[in-house]
């Protein structure tokens, strides 16, 4: 490609802008490193045009691109585990130094990495032993290639679920080199299903699984066979709970919580599981337990011990990013304070009259909006029939862009039927006054 500058052009008027100078000017609007900006302003040049039109192109690459670098936001989407905000939300203050990850400090020696969290797992749940890994997608990995490598895994045709994000049962279980056998029907499969397919001569069933289907639910004429039953069956039964609720009697919530509202009791409990006869159980630790993004398998010691020994364990370990915090949250389990020190539980136990309160302050301050009674909901597949009540501030027309340029953190609202709703459920109380003002910006 070629460019003729036309007759009567002066040379000047053409010239395009210095990139460094160019980069210079971008600094002032956009905040990301020089060397970024340089390449901002490269590209805008080569795409020719005015001075102007170059400039205001390169800006607009500039703001784009600094935008899109994760950060801090505020969910006002009611969504109270969004797995595009980053489910969990976690305060991790640390001071650079380094974590005691695998030494121990009584004698010097080195360390597990499992074994403390392991320890404080088993109080809380009531398991043998337990050990953690990456996420929960990498825990049923891990739990299939260790206990059912080229050998056969029992699971109803109901529960042969995706669970979003590419994890699909059926291929999950491909990858760990066992093989599935589908158990009963998509509606009803009973304890016979599960008989029969252990005591057919052509298969090897090393392991029955149970998977929570999580982000559905299937109504009318179905049943599902209880971990009591499938634990009268001679093979080992391995629940994937996923949501990791870990006590669904939640003992570590204040007594003005109660009656726990039965979107929470009717979660399945990992006590609850193991009690009833689950030999493993694997759950998320960025769902209802509120943590970092991690997976835990939890149960008899000699399979967890067999899970820990594979050699995938090493490809999906985690690190102190993720163990410390994990290890915070366990800890404030114990203690009973998750309602003051855990961000996702702090969430669930604010009434919606106090949130009412928040939201009717808020549009009193800021002068625009109503105060609306909402349906909050939990997310990340997690209790999908249940709704939390919640409050928002409502205003009409569609403002959610301008509530995701808000300055100094990024709101994300919902939109819904031409209005936008600020729900304060997912909200920390000390953001408010930031939702006041991005809505007293927006009248102007
Ligand atoms: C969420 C979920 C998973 C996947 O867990 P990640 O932590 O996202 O890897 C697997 N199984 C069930 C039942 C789930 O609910």
């Amino acid at each position: 490609m070629f460019c003729v500058v036309g007759e009567g052009h002066s040379i000047r008027d053409n010239r395009p802008p210095s990139v460094d100078a160019l980069a210079r000017r971008l600094a002032n609007d956009v905040d990301v490193p020089h060397a970024v900006l340089v390449d901002v302003a490269r590209r805008a040049i080569a795409e020719g045009g005015t001075h102007e039109e170059i400039t205001v192109r390169a800006l607009d690459v500039g703001h784009q691109l600094a935008q899109s670098l994760m950060g801090e936001v505020i969910n006002a989407t009611g969504v109270l585990l969004h797995t595009n905000l980053g489910r969990a939300p976690l305060a991790v203050a640390r001071g650079g130094r380094a974590v005691n990850v695998e030494f121990d400090i009584n004698d010097g020696s080195r360390g597990s990495r499992h074994d403390p969290i392991a320890h404080l797992i088993r109080l809380l749940t009531g398991a043998e032993a337990a050990v953690v890994v990456n996420n929960n997608a990498a825990a049923v990995l891990l739990v299939l290639a260790a206990l059912a490598a080229g050998r056969d895994v029992a699971v109803s045709r109901g529960e042969s679920v995706e669970i979003g994000g590419g994890f699909r049962i059926p291929d999950v279980m491909a990858r760990s080199g066992a093989r599935l056998v589908d158990v009963g029907t998509t509606n009803r499969t009973r304890l016979g299903d599960y008989r029969a397919a252990i005591d057919e001569p052509s298969n090897d069933v090393a392991l029955v699984m149970r998977v929570h289907p999580s982000n559905f639910s299937i109504d009318g004429f179905v049943q599902r066979t209880a971990i009591e039953d499938l634990a009268t069956l001679e093979v080992p039964v391995v629940a994937d709970l996923g949501s990791g609720l870990l006590d669904n009697g939640v003992p570590w919530l204040p007594n003005d919580f109660r009656p726990v509202p039965s979107w929470l009791t009717t979660e399945p409990g990992v006590r609850q599981a193991l009690a009833a006869g689950a030999d493993i159980v694997t759950f998320s630790g960025d769902k209802l337990l509120g943590g970092p993004q991690c997976g835990i398998i939890a149960g008899r010691a000699e399979l967890v011990a067999r899970c820990a020994a594979h050699p995938l364990m090493r490809a999906l370990r985690p690190g102190h990013h993720a163990l410390l915090p994990l290890q915070e949250v366990l800890l404030a389990h114990l203690r009973r304070d998750v309602a003051s020190t855990v961000p996702f539980w702090s969430m669930v136990v604010r009434t919606q009259t106090s949130l009412l309160a928040r939201a009717a302050a808020v549009v009193d301050s800021a002068g625009i909006g109503v105060v609306e009674r909402t349906d909050a909901v939990v997310g990340a597949g997690a209790a999908p029939d249940a709704t939390v009540p919640s409050a928002a501030i409502a205003i009409s027309g569609d403002h959610s862009e301008a509530l995701r340029a808000a300055s100094p953190l990024p709101i994300i609202a919902r939109v819904h039927h031409g209005r936008t709703l600020i729900d304060l459920r997912a909200i920390d109380p000390a953001d408010d006054a930031l939702i006041v003002d991005a809505l007293t910006a927006l009248k102007d």
